[in-house]
């Protein structure tokens, strides 16, 4: 059983660092200055106490992939969003995008429940009140399948994983990159990233969960997020929703 275990861990280890290579949707990045996006998963009330007030501060706006299911539960991320705080998020500005609809790793699943699963997530947000189209999606957990990440790009502009770094002359719209800010690691590289973003401008996509005092292992304190923000403000970046990202990007790569 510990041997399954550790084989099942070694393989699913392997296959997330290899499934990026392929099923790719490569769009070109050609960027005068660097371009930034902040993104929200789940997502625990913090995310808009703190996070969406210090963006909106900024005069920033952020992407939030919303698992309708988690809609006012409560877990290790805090109290999350109700319906009321979806809608005005998004009467603000902001982006909701797909996340599934109870927070599932697809790659424990088959393609057609995954469609299910992501087509249950729409009509409720529907029901809830989102009026913008969910044309962006992240995985949870970061977690996929070749099968499922060919029928999703037939489905959403771009679908975001949870590999770090930046993108620099081009991206996968079927695996985005994103840096986590959570550990003192990912925080440091999160950093690092946008302090080199002005010498090498490229499109960094950053994301976190909660934003509270006392963070859960993938939340960061409001303190850290401030000086995330500080260094994007320092950098000169363009900070656009995911969506806006990706129109911006286009219309720039259509250009050239
Ligand atoms: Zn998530």
């Amino acid at each position: 059983m510990l041997i399954n275990n550790i084989n099942n861990r070694i393989v699913r280890k392997i296959s997330r660092q290899i499934r990026p290579m392929f099923n790719r949707r490569m769009l070109p990045i050609r960027l005068a200055k660097p371009l930034v996006s902040f993104t929200f998963d789940d997502f625990p009330l913090s995310a808009i106490t703190s996070g969406a007030h210090y963006l909106e501060n900024e005069g920033w706006r952020a992407t939030y992939y919303t698992s309708a299911g988690l809609e006012q539960s409560e877990n290790h991320h805090g109290k999350h969003f109700s319906a009321q705080d979806l809608c005005g998020l998004e009467a603000r500005g902001h982006e909701i995008a797909g996340h599934t609809h109870s927070h599932v790793d697809l790659s424990q699943i088959s393609v057609d429940q995954a469609m299910t699963e992501i087509q249950t997530n729409h009509v409720t947000l529907k029901k809830m009140g989102v009026k913008g189209e969910i044309s962006n999606f992240a995985y949870p957990y970061g977690e996929a399948s070749g099968r499922l990440k060919q029928a999703l790009s037939k489905k959403f502009t771009s679908m975001r994983g949870i590999q770090g770094g930046a993108h620099y002359g081009c991206a996968d719209l079927n695996e985005l990159k994103s840096q986590a800010i959570d550990t003192q690691p990912n925080f440091d590289k999160a950093i690092r990233i946008i302090n080199g973003l002005s010498a090498r401008p490229g499109w960094l996509i950053l994301f976190m969960h909660d934003i509270v005092e006392s963070p859960s292992e993938w939340g960061c304190t409001p303190d850290k997020f401030l000086q995330v923000v500080q260094a994007v403000k320092t950098s000169g970046a363009d900070v656009l929703t995911v969506s806006d990202s990706l129109t911006f990007l286009k219309a720039r790569a259509s250009r050239a």
